[in-house]
């Protein structure tokens, strides 16, 4: 199985000339099975490029057959769809995967509401190519050769982390993910009377804390290549708790505790050069190994880098 990203930026395209290495686009995967079988993972401004791939190379091949699965329905990860070649050519079967919305819309409303007149010229139901969408949950489900299962993350909105299975070999995505932590504990510590706090329930909310945790961790168990969740430094992210992104910091962690062969730091903050990003590379690879590791292949994704697993 390889991988190939399209768009490693977080939260907004940052083009320009810092960022010409690492790339400005916002989330996008492509991964192919052994006969070149196709599976997408979420559809952020990568998309438009690998869209005019796939009608360059798989197009000729015969009509297209899409599967998109979508992390969550930030703006960073489904912008690009309505530059997405492949959805005005009639013959191109494209199906969305996506996760729930606890808010009550429905996939399609919200993918498509990015298409109102206002913002967009053409409407969805304009395009010509035949598009489904199905709303998914922590589950198991089958994309022809691809397995696929799902775990719920921690982000402002419902996001799905996803465990590709083809052959014997596993990707995991674990992005726009913050670890869980305990809201009651931080309020508790910040006060100095604690005479108004329930210390076994906050004990309790504890447990549970480390237990989602360790639930996240557990979905991407021995994972040949895992894709994490890097936007922030442990320095940044004091100033933005809350946010919904992990730490460079965290990533290795969860790349050490998983046992991955290869980790993939992922979801760049906008304002990360090519130099920021260079300079961190060297770090992180120092303090993956100060952490313990000398056997987890660590590296920022960039775009159009391809992985084998
Ligand atoms: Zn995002
Ligand atoms: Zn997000």
């Amino acid at each position: 199985m390889k991988l190939r990203f399209w768009g490693v930026r977080g939260s907004v395209p940052t083009p320009g000339p810092k960022t010409v290495k690492y790339g400005g686009n916002t989330s996008c995967i492509e991964i192919r099975g052994d006969k070149n079988e196709l599976l997408i993972i979420d559809a952020g401004t990568g998309l438009r490029e690998l869209g005019n791939y796939l009608i360059s190379n798989d197009l000729p091949e015969g009509p297209l057959h899409i599967n998109i699965l979508l992390t969550h329905t930030h703006w960073d990860h489904i912008q690009g769809f309505p530059f997405f070649g492949p959805a005005f050519i009639p013959s191109s079967k494209i199906n969305f995967h996506g996760p729930v919305n606890a808010m009550g819309k429905k996939l399609e409303e919200i993918v498509s509401g990015q298409m109102a007149y206002s913002y967009f010229p053409i409407k969805l139901n304009e395009l010509r190519a035949d598009i489904k969408f199905k709303e998914i949950r922590e589950e198991e489900f089958e994309l022809g050769p691809f397995k696929v299962s799902t775990c719920y993350l921690n982000h402002p909105i419902l996001c799905l982390g996803y465990r590709i299975t083809y052959k014997n070999k596993t990707i995991v995505t674990l992005y726009d993910n913050e670890p869980y932590r305990n809201i009651f504990a931080e309020k508790r510590s910040e006060q100095e009377n604690h005479d108004h706090f329930d210390d076994e329930a906050i004990h309790e909310a504890e447990q549970y804390v480390k237990a989602q945790n360790q639930k996240i961790l557990d979905f991407a168990e021995g994972t040949d290549l895992l894709v994490f969740d890097a936007q922030y430094t442990q320095e940044e992210y004091k100033t933005k708790v809350g946010w919904g992104h992990s730490t460079i910091e965290h990533a290795i962690q969860a790349g050490i505790f998983t046992r991955c062969k290869k980790l993939a730091l992922f979801h760049h903050d906008p304002v990360r050069s090519d130099k920021e990003l260079d300079a961190l590379q060297v770090q992180t690879i120092d303090k993956a190994k100060q952490m313990g590791d000398n056997n987890i292949i660590v590296f920022f994704a960039r775009e159009r880098l391809e992985v084998s697993v």
